[in-house]
């Protein structure tokens, strides 16, 4: 098979497409055959050697993909040969043609959404339903501002919010990005790049405040969502690429929390909930996975770059 490799850490011309040996599944395995893969930032800062969880090289990059299961071993249970399937944050590998997996690993890929679409949900949309309902306690009527609204988590956390009845107001650094976020089903967008683009928050909320906040880029931005939250507010922080200066007295003087989250570290019974809800979603209609682009497994080196640059909108996807 084909399959993207790293041999050693470093910028993303390390991504190298090989010839590799297909897997054999052991009686516990399932192989997938991988229609697409989803590439996520925390694949970038694992390339490069930068993040907390390094990998053991060579690697393969990717947790998410979407595909079609392609053999099982003697003892699996509850998938079949066939089977539409999207894999969870706990998967490895995906960044091939074909992926070894558990069946835990795998979840039904409603006939709806394109492989591209089920490329997006491992680590996207479980971080978004993780970040709005099991770390921020999202309730029906309450006002969201999903501060970074146009990439993988940030639409997938507008879809949400609105399915569960909140109002969204949505921040983007590109026209094209915020126009997106308001098809998603925002109320409010929001310039992340216009100076004083906050000022009108207090107005939109009536003067009340936000509720909930989730946030892409907490060591720009935290400080200044502390003083945006209504009394018992909470802000959530999803992404942070440095440190923040906050003034603790916004939190006193609000009952507010600041409330951290990493998918890895997500329970089981949790994970399960989050793929649960996110199943009956993806087939009712309210989730449908934006991809921004689609690009042939060679490209990973493009598709690394393209996923650290300001300006896309939804997914980018590797097409084995
Ligand atoms: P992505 O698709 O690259 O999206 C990045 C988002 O950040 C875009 O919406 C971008 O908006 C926005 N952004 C850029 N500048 C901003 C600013 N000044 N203020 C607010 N937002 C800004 O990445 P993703 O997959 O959605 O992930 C988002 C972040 O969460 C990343 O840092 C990622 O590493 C992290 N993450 C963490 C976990 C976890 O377990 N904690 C899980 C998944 C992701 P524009 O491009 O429109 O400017």
């Amino acid at each position: 098979m084909r399959a993207i490799r790293v041999s050693e850490t470093g910028g993303p011309e390390v991504l190298r497409l090989e010839e590799l040996p297909d897997p054999q599944p052991g009686a516990r395995d399932v192989v997938v055959r991988v229609r697409a893969a989803g590439v996520n930032p925390v694949d970038t800062y694992r390339r490069a050697g930068t993040h907390g969880r390094p990998p053991e090289l060579p690697w393969i990059p990717g947790s998410d993909a979407a595909g079609v299961v392609e053999r099982v071993g003697a003892a699996v249970t509850g998938v079949a040969p066939g089977d539409r399937v999207y894999t969870d944050h706990t998967a490895v590998r995906a960044y091939a043609e074909l992926m070894l997996c558990r069946a835990t690993q795998l979840h039904p890929l409603p006939a709806r959404i394109s492989f591209a679409g089920g490329a997006s949900l491992g680590v996207p949309y479980a971080t978004a339903y993780r970040a709005l309902f099991q770390r921020g306690a999202a309730r029906a009527g309450e006002t969201l501002l999903v501060h970074g609204g146009t990439g993988g988590v940030g639409l997938a956390v507008i879809q949400l919010a609105r399915a569960a009845g909140l109002t969204v107001i949505a921040t983007g650094g590109t026209e094209r990005g915020r126009d997106e976020a308001r098809r998603q089903g925002a109320d409010h967008v929001l310039d992340h790049r216009a100076p004083g683009y906050l000022d009108s928050v207090a107005e939109l909320t009536g003067g009340k405040g936000v509720d909930l906040v989730i946030e892409m880029l907490a060591n720009v931005n935290l400080g200044r969502d502390l003083g945006l939250l209504a009394r018992g507010g909470r802000v959530v922080v999803v992404g942070s690429r440095g440190t923040a200066e906050i003034d603790s007295r916004d939190t006193m003087t609000r009952d507010a929390d600041i409330r951290g989250l990493t998918l890895f570290n997500t329970p089981a019974e949790d994970l399960a909930a989050i793929h649960a809800a996110l199943g009956r979603g993806l087939e009712n209609g309210a989730l449908s996975p934006v991809i921004d682009a689609e690009l042939p497994l060679a490209d990973a080196p493009l598709a690394h770059e393209r996923v650290m640059a300001p300006g896309h909108q939804g997914k980018i996807v590797l097409i084995p």
